[in-house]
């Protein structure tokens, strides 16, 4: 695993003020290891062998502290489970509608778009969301076999 990034981490945390409980450092992390944008409930299950008196609530709450931090960013796709992200970075989402897999997809160039809209519109922008959606690769495979 990348060291060096949940170093970083720990230190934006430390240097926040938020105490660093073993939980907490568990999650965030399986947040900075784990490519797959989980849910709450993928990473209570992941760590739950590791923290048996560790709660679903417990996860969430880690969850909103590092959010509010700005070590994660919270997903949410219309549905009651927000999938959660660690990497700060701008990118985009693509997210399959047969699994629920999201991946990540990076197209710089469209940044022109928030110049572009302020200077039409007159607005302060501050951010644009984009998300694709589609059907992963493991899915149209799974179809293709069952033909
Ligand atoms: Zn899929
Ligand atoms: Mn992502």
């Amino acid at each position: 695993m990348e060291n060096e990034k949940l170093q970083t981490a720990i230190n934006t945390l430390k240097n926040s003020g938020v105490r660093i409980t073993p939980q907490r450092h568990a999650v965030l992390e399986y947040l900075l290891t784990s490519m797959t944008h989980p849910t709450a409930d993928d990473i209570y299950k992941a760590l739950e062998s590791k923290f048996p008196n560790m709660s679903v609530a417990t996860v969430y709450n880690n969850l909103r502290i590092l959010s509010e931090i700005g070590l994660v960013r919270e997903l949410s796709y219309g549905d009651d489970s927000s999938r959660y992200d660690s990497n700060m970075d701008d990118h985009y989402h693509i997210v399959c509608e047969d699994c629920g897999k999201v991946v990540d997809f990076h197209y710089p160039k469209l940044s022109e778009i928030e110049s572009l809209a302020q200077r039409v519109s007159g607005f302060d922008i501050n951010e644009h969301r984009l998300e694709l959606y589609g059907k992963c690769k493991a899915c149209k495979t799974e179809k293709a076999v069952q033909h």
